[in-house]
């Protein structure tokens, strides 16, 4: 190896490793240790307009829908389990790749893209990726909530999270201590959040929901998570999260807020592409009246930071015609992902083009810093807070 190359290699590994994007394997705690959270640093946080943190994950949508709209050549019985392409084509279908995002993500691209920043648009030389080398639901939530990647998490075993997450750090400050919960439709979550050590509130979205006030239509809404009989074994359809989110929010105030939704992957694994795209377009109408909700009320309105993200990509179909469906190690594409940030303390920048790679190992620190507080400092194997994300107030 030449200097000249040598020089090239280091210089790219310390600025991927700033990043966080392609940390070497970290010094692992075995999944048995539980760590306690330390207390954090008493440092006066900087100036922020944002008092409020939200994390909202989509999980498994490709970025070529996001910045893309619909893929036509998806609609079809082989390839996206199309039989009739009439209602997906009136849907979905446009001529350019603006109006079939908009189509597909319209609170997303008429609110999220222009009062917010958006990375990953790969159509714009602007690359993201996940730094864990799975591709897979359990390993992308502990890279987003920790900030790094942990290799001993290699998929969806029900193995309690070693490491403490950004969610359980910020219930640790007096100022949030009580006002952090999480809202899913996933029983894998409380796994991931560590409820044992973490005391959480973490909502599965198939167990009722008990924690906090409980209101009668969120009694309701857990009759009905019971009642209604599952597609899928260890999670439920996105609305039996959303609605009680919605409620749960309302009358228990929190701050820092975690809401996932689901079925866009499971759609996706039964090759179904147009229930994947209504899922997809589903969540942006979630997001739409969460925000609109929050906009409405005092402690939240122009004092709320959302991040909007997924947990791994898809297959980019170079494998097979239908392999968007699917994801993993050996699935091509499955690393490529997106992430959005909107709030106060966000500048109106939209997609941004010619970027450095970024990377999912990025948020816990984004989400904390937005509240001022250094998650880097507190966790030094987590990236980097995504640069321009949040910019001091003038
Ligand atoms: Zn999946």
């Amino acid at each position: 190896m030449s200097f000249t190359k040598m020089f090239v290699l280091l210089a790219a590994c310390s600025i991927a490793s700033l990043a966080g994007a392609f940390q070497s394997t970290p010094a692992a705690t075995p999944p048995t240790q539980p760590a306690a959270p330390t207390k954090p640093a008493d440092a006066e946080p900087p100036a922020r307009k944002t008092r409020n943190v939200i994390l909202c994950i989509i999980d498994g949508l490709r970025w070529q829908e996001l910045f893309t709209g619909a893929d036509e050549s998806l609609f079809t019985e082989a390839a996206g389990g199309v039989k009739n392409d009439a209602s997906v084509r009136a849907n979905y279908w446009r001529a350019t790749p603006e109006d079939r995002r908009e189509t597909l993500m319209p609170f997303f691209w008429s609110v999220v893209a222009k009062d917010g920043i958006v990375f990953g648009d790969r159509t714009r030389n602007a690359p993201g990726r996940v730094a864990n080398e799975y591709s897979v639901s359990y390993p992308g939530y502990l890279e987003t909530f920790c900030g790094f990647p942990e290799p001993l998490i290699k998929d969806n075993k029900r193995i309690m999270n070693p490491h403490v997450t950004v969610f359980e750090w910020l219930n640790s400050m007096k100022d949030y201590n009580g006002r952090v919960a999480a809202f899913t439709t996933w029983d894998l979550f409380p796994w991931i959040f560590n409820v044992e050590r973490s005391k959480l509130p973490v909502d599965d979205g198939i167990q009722p929901c008990k924690f906090g006030r409980i209101t009668p239509r969120i009694e309701f809404i857990n009759r009905l998570r019971a009642e209604t009989p599952r597609r899928w074994g260890g999670s439920h359809f996105d609305s039996m999260a959303f609605h009680v989110m919605m409620e749960w929010v309302e009358v228990n105030r929190p701050r820092v807020l975690f809401f996932g939704q689901g079925e866009t992957d499971e759609w996706a694994h039964e090759t179904d592409y147009e229930k994947y795209l209504d899922a997809a377009r589903r969540t942006d109408q979630y997001w739409k009246e969460l925000w609109e909700m929050l906009q409405k009320d005092p402690q939240y309105k122009d004092q709320t930071t959302i991040i909007f993200t997924c947990d791994h990509g898809r297959g980019d179909n170079t494998k097979s015609p239908d392999d968007w469906s699917n994801h993993g190690k050996t699935h091509p594409g499955s690393d490529q992902w997106w992430v959005a940030v909107m709030g106060p303390d966000t500048p109106p920048t939209g997609v941004v083009g010619d970027h450095e790679m970024v990377a999912q190992s990025q948020v816990a620190a984004t989400l904390a810093w937005a509240l001022g507080h250094d998650w880097c400092k507190q966790e030094p194997r987590a990236g980097k807070p995504l640069e321009g994300a949040i910019v001091e107030p003038k």
